[in-house]
């Protein structure tokens, strides 16, 4: 049993490995959408960055915001988006991204910006790719701030992986290429082993830094006053059990962490797909003119969370076609196919964009609740 497992029972896991599926591998190295069209159209988005490194750029979208958007093709050095808040106190930062070289250029661009008191850096969520950067913050004294929970999610796995060597890591992984059935699962199953290592390769060279301030969800939403600022933190559940997003409701502004991202299939990972429609039926009544930052991808109004509730439904909606016709869930995982609407996002994997969210849709269909939600 490889250690990536840990997040999930062993059955989710044999049931993953029979039958994990196409990764579009084309579709990575697909240019990224200009930095759009939502953005040029709301007046709230600075044209021109105060900060641009390729990897990624910093630009105000408000008063005494900022969002960090990355660009994926030229560099994975930040991976997920992030963002600086500045009040008349104080200043904070979102996201710790997948390296330190992204989060000290977030931090350098916030000292750009004022030399105000850093109350603290918040992380979305305990993922890799929006935590690893967090030395940075910890080491210039800054308190890193998260769900309860992160620490807990973080040190259940990457210490682990950082105690094995790739190769170990992946034999799990190039097992199942030795045994795939046919040409095209091979390759699926060789593009998943790209996928896995892109998360296994950043937490072995990382420094661990775990958040030190506890923001405890039965207490939400909690408010933070940066001085003429206030940042309201809400949890919901979906992408994973720690997501919090950041809101200023003064301006309409809300940092979405991977609850809300763009552009590709819902990285289910560590998710749980019918509360993660629930939220986005939520953040579907959140005000018309809120400006979203998203986890991944562009800066979007409301159209980017009805996209996203659209690929759900189109996930859900093939997924009950096979249900209703009996077909068993393995088999409904693979017959799915990408509409053409879909056809330029980014998958993660077949099998944790596409196949674990059927899968969880007929457990909930069939009544078999729990699996999904049991952290074991
Ligand atoms: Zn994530």
């Amino acid at each position: 049993m490889n250690t990536f497992a840990r997040p999930f029972s062993r059955r989710k896991f044999l049931a993953g490995t029979s039958s994990l599926g196409a990764l579009y591998a084309a579709a990575k190295f697909a240019p990224l959408p200009a930095l759009a069209q939502g953005m040029a159209s709301d007046p709230r988005i600075a044209a021109q960055p105060v900060a641009d490194k390729g990897f990624a750029s910093i630009r105000k979208i408000g008063e005494g915001l900022y969002a960090t958007i990355t660009d994926r093709s030229k560099g994975l050095q930040a991976r997920s988006n992030g963002g600086i808040l500045i009040g008349r106190d104080a200043a904070m930062m979102i996201e710790g991204f997948q390296t330190p070289i992204a989060a000290q250029f977030q931090l350098d661009t916030l000292r750009t910006l004022t030399q105000l008191p850093v109350h603290g850096a918040l992380n979305t969520h305990w993922h890799f790719d929006h935590t690893l950067g967090n030395s940075v913050y910890g080491g210039a004294g800054i308190p890193i701030w998260a769900h309860a929970d992160v620490p807990a999610r973080m040190a259940a796995i990457y210490p682990k992986w950082q105690s094995e060597s790739l190769e170990t890591f992946l034999v799990p992984w190039e097992k199942r290429v030795k045994e795939a059935k046919t040409d095209a699962q091979r390759e699926h199953f060789k593009s998943d082993i790209e996928g896995v290592s892109g998360m296994f390769v950043p937490v072995s060279q990382a420094v661990l830094a775990l958040p030190n301030r506890s923001l405890d969800p039965a207490k939400m939403p909690i408010k933070i006053d940066l001085g003429g600022l206030t940042v309201v933190v809400e949890h919901y559940i979906g992408h994973t059990d720690t997501d919090l997003i950041f809101r200023v409701p003064e301006q309409n502004v809300a940092y979405m962490g991977d609850l809300l991202t763009g552009g590709q299939y819902p990285v289910n990972i560590n998710g749980y797909a019918m509360k993660w429609r629930e939220t986005l039926a939520k953040f579907a009544t959140f005000d018309k003119k809120t400006l979203f930052v998203p986890g991944h991808g562009n800066i979007c109004g409301q159209e980017g969370v009805s996209e996203m509730r659209s690929c759900f439904d189109d996930l859900a909606e093939q997924a009950e076609k096979s249900y209703k016709a009996g077909v068993p869930v393995e088999e409904a995982t693979e017959r799915y196919v990408i509409p053409d609407k879909f056809k330029n996002y980014r998958l993660f994997s077949w099998g944790f964009g596409i196949q674990r969210t059927i899968e969880q849709f007929y457990e909930e269909w069939s009544g078999k609740h729990g699996h999904v939600l049991n952290y074991s």
